[in-house]
């Protein structure tokens, strides 16, 4: 029976249940932490071979000394196998440093400081808001935070942002962008379908210089043998008569060393060109040695698959046990909905309405750490206080399991606290 079902004294007695349970939780003196969406150390000895390469022979298939200064664009090589990857053309492509938050964070500085080449002046001469679908990626929001733009939330569903919404909302030309996470979103996994896709890039935006910032962190990110497409979101966008509105990011952050990887930015050749010029005063070139590094080491496209299906057999199995936990202990209450993503680095928990923060605590006090309630909106406010973001990756395969057990134990005595209040 679902908790809603259940008379008085049986909301009693699961709730004098649970709290022994709870006791015997806090009992254990765990030290867990499901926060962040990390790679585990097996995840990057994966790729320790890049910490010896390119040794000294540092110059790039075009002769360049990989050494010097200079090559703003990256090292071809390796945009070529991320282009591919990526499907856009190499010329469109440009390799960076280690984040591409970076480059998110650089694209809207610039917009703010300089606007687009369309643009009628800097953004941030006025007051420009941005579409934010929910739950998302909380530092794309800081960002947005950080420099005031207002954001406003849209519902984010299995294959995309609810569209009629998105609609409504582009009308208003202070409204001048969304955030993305095209495949395998964090955190629920969402994946957009090239319906909704088309939908975005043919979107009427009242703002003539609307953009798409398309994160295309966990393009590659399977989880299980079906691969979620790479869509051709720039040939869509330029047949859709928008060739400019799309920003694509994406990195090797969880494809080899997280903290020392490549980022890249892909997009029309008019943005290209608009964020070179504003780039080339930031700096005169990337760490390219690191970048042929990653080109000698990943070697194609196809490296690169070997690669993620490598990570799929570290990480899969976490992500099973941990759905599988949450179908044993919480199937039938009625106390949460969560993903089963098929790809990506996050399950997604909804608890029940109000809850959230109180299982957050409570989970904390048991000695599990997870991200705090409401952290994949804007402003850190979930309005509805029920969504928990779990991130399996790092903790080991017996640490996901006694923290997700855990975790279902404060889901459960949350929900019968709210009952009995
Ligand atoms: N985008 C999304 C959606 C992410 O979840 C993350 C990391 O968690 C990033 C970007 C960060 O990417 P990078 O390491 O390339 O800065």
């Amino acid at each position: 029976m679902t908790l809603t079902e259940l008379d008085h004294d049986a909301i009693t007695r699961l709730h004098t249940e649970q709290q022994t349970a709870y006791a015997d939780l806090k009992a254990r003196g765990l030290k867990l932490d499901l926060t962040r969406g990390k790679p585990s150390a097996e995840q990057l000895d994966l790729s320790n071979a890049l910490l010896t390469l390119p040794g000294t022979d540092y110059k790039d298939a075009a002769g360049v000394d990989c050494r010097n200064y200079g090559g703003i664009e990256g090292v071809t090589e390796l945009r070529a196998i991320f282009a591919e990857l990526l499907g856009v053309p190499v010329e469109q492509l440009i390799a960076g440093d280690n984040a591409s938050l970076a480059i998110m964070h650089d694209t809207i500085a610039f917009a703010l400081l300089k606007g687009f080449p369309e643009s009628a002046g800097p953004w941030a001469a006025e007051k420009i808001k941005f579409i934010c679908p929910v739950p998302g990626y909380d530092r794309h929001f800081s960002i947005c935070e950080q420099y005031g733009i207002e954001m406003i939330n849209v519902d984010l569903g299995e294959h995309g942002p609810d569209l009629d919404q998105v609609r409504e909302l582009a009308k208003d030309p202070s409204v001048r962008g969304i955030w993305a996470v095209p495949t395998y979103a964090n955190p629920s996994g969402s994946i957009y379908t090239e319906e909704v896709t088309r939908a975005l890039v043919s979107l009427e935006a009242a703002a003539p210089d609307f953009r798409i910032f398309w994160d295309n962190a966990y393009a590659f990110h399977h989880l299980t043998e079906t691969d979620a497409p790479v869509l051709d979101v720039l040939g869509l966008a330029a047949e859709a008569g928008h060739p400019d509105r799309v920003l694509i990011f994406a990195s090797t952050s969880k494809i080899t060393f997280a903290g020392a990887g490549v980022s890249f930015f892909a997009s029309s050749p008019v943005n290209i060109a608009w964020y070179l010029g504003l780039l080339g005063k930031r700096t005169i070139g990337p760490n390219k040695i690191n970048q042929l590094a990653h080109a000698r080491y990943l070697g194609s496209a196809d490296g690169v698959r070997e690669l993620m299906a490598k990570h799929r057999a570290i990480i899969a199995p976490k992500f099973e046990r941990a759905e599988q936990i949450l179908h044993d202990r919480l199937d039938g209450h009625g106390v949460a909905a969560w993903t089963e993503p098929q790809g990506g680095y996050f399950i997604s928990l909804d608890v029940v309405d109000g809850t959230a923060t109180r299982v957050v605590q409570l989970a904390k006090e048991a000695g599990i750490v997870m991200t705090g309630a409401g952290s994949a909106f804007p402003y850190g406010k979930d309005p509805r206080d029920r969504n928990i973001r779990i991130a399996p990756t790092f903790p080991t395969l017996g640490d996901v399991e006694q923290a997700i057990d855990g975790l279902a134990t404060c889901v459960l005595l949350a929900a019968a606290e709210q009952r009995l209040a």
